[in-house]
């Protein structure tokens, strides 16, 4: 919420954690209170699993290729905005708790290293996609 000049001053910014800090007991209590459902819900407890685990590099965030709870643990790091791109393609199927990837949704991801083949090629896979689908 940068204000009159764009820019963002000290007690704007104080405002904004603040603001940020009471959405996260939010969330928080949301857990505390979570319907047993949810609570049962793999990505819940793979994410509760992981989270002693702290990533090596400053800022990447954990992605998880498996749900199952043998996996939980099995992390791989991605930078933000990469995370971000690498979701928008990938489909959670909750059966089997693993993802498909949505340019081939009838292969599912159910290896690290299939996982690791699709994301790493994700953006040779759109192009192909776009020249398939949306040729003249
Ligand atoms: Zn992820």
């Amino acid at each position: 919420m940068p204000s009159r000049d764009g820019r963002l001053y000290k007690h704007e910014l104080k405002e904004l954690i603040e603001q940020k800090k009471s959405e996260i007991i939010e969330l928080k209590t949301l857990y505390k209170i979570a319907p047993k459902c949810f609570k049962n819900d793999p990505r819940y407890i793979a994410r509760n699993k992981s989270a002693v685990i702290k990533s090596p590099i400053y800022g990447w965030i954990k992605h998880h290729w498996s749900y199952n709870t043998e996996d939980a643990t099995d992390i791989i790091f991605l930078k933000h905005e990469n995370h971000i791109r690498v979701h928008s393609d990938l489909k959670y199927d909750p059966e089997s708790k693993y993802y498909f990837g949505i340019y081939d949704t009838d292969i599912l991801l159910d290896t690290k290293r299939k996982h690791l083949r699709y994301i790493v090629n994700i953006e040779k896979r759109r192009k192909e996609y776009r020249e398939k689908y949306e040729a003249v």
